[in-house]
């Protein structure tokens, strides 16, 4: 068997037009767009690289984007009142902080500024308790896990009573999805397993799933044997392991040995390719559906 290959690529493109549809119409209705804050605090070059991203994807589907970056010493009041302003500011709908921030800074107190209604990122708890509660008629879903969710379903895997086994318990990755994946849904309504750095006989959790979903962090740490043939594996690992002499540019790879896991698998996602472009479709999608709702079209 080879399996099919998920390309997030491709779906994010989709997604991406059909979030610039939506722009136009609101543009001709309303004569308002959505308006997106992305703050960037210091030069770490991973996170430049997301921000600029970002940036260009906002620019592309018509947002208002705003790119505010920060000293690297600011200090953390005056990023507090940074975001006070921009939760204030009626023409802007999402607020983006990029993180991790520099270690003079508390990320759980920027975090919690950020007004739940423009928290995109859908990381403040009001926004993981609406997650928890009501899941698919949340106003946000954070990005990544949103992102898998959308994978799946677009690429026409059945969820209902499936067995999903996740790999990692992160907040922003691991738990969520986990969540997500068994709420009352038609995109859900699945068996799920959380496994981790302290589960025994990972290998045998691994083997039951239906759709086994990596966030580990761990280069090829799930091995083809663990894949039951036919499954579908969403592989959300990125991991720099080498330069590129070439072009100078990081060679990427997932958690799972992709070659190997592609010979057993139904249907896989790439690394690169896979669910990556899908976090920033759904960073979009989080503020059009944001000013949506201040516009009263939701
Ligand atoms: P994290 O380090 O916060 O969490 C990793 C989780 O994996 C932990 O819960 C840990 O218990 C588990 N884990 C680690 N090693 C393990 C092992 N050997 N066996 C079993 N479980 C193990 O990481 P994260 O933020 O959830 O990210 C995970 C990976 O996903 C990273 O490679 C990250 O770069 C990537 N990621 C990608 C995107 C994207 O948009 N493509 C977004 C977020 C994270």
């Amino acid at each position: 068997m080879t399996a099919e290959i998920i390309s997030g690529t491709q779906i994010s493109k989709t997604i991406l037009a059909e979030i610039k549809d939506e722009v136009e119409k609101m543009k001709a209705k309303h004569g308002k767009v959505p308006g997106l804050a992305t703050i960037l605090v210091g030069k770490n070059p991973a996170s430049v690289s997301y921000v600029t991203l970002k940036v260009k994807t906002a620019l592309s589907v018509g947002f208002n984007e705003i790119q505010d970056d920060q000293p690297e010493d600011i200090p953390e009041a005056d990023l507090l009142a940074l975001i006070d302003k921009y939760n204030k500011d009626p023409d802007i709908h999402g607020i983006l902080v990029q993180l991790p921030l520099p270690g003079h800074i508390d990320e759980k107190k920027v975090i919690n500024a950020i007004s739940p209604d423009k928290d995109v990122d859908a990381f403040h708890p009001v926004n993981v308790g609406r997650l928890m509660i009501c899941c698919d008629k949340a106003r946000f879903l954070p990005c990544t896990p949103a992102g898998i969710q959308e994978l799946i379903v677009r690429s026409g895997i059945q969820t209902c009573g499936a067995e999903v086994v996740v790999v990692g318990r992160s907040n922003i990755v691991g738990k969520p999805i986990a969540m997500m994946m068994a709420q009352k849904s038609i995109c859900a309504n699945a068996t799920v397993t959380v496994v981790h750095t302290r589960t025994k006989n990972l290998a045998e959790h691994c083997k039951r799933a239906d759709i086994l979903i990596v966030a580990a962090g761990v280069p090829g740490l799930v091995k083809p044997e663990w894949i039951k043939p036919g499954a579908t594996v969403i592989d959300v690992g990125v991991n720099r392991v080498g330069v590129n002499e070439t072009t100078g540019k990081a060679i990427l790879k997932g958690d799972v040995d992709f070659d190997a896991a592609r010979k057993i698998a139904g249907k896989i996602t790439p690394v690169p390719g896979g669910v990556g472009p899908m976090t920033i479709a759904m960073l979009m999608k989080n503020t059009l559906k944001s000013a949506q709702y201040v516009l009263g079209d939701l």
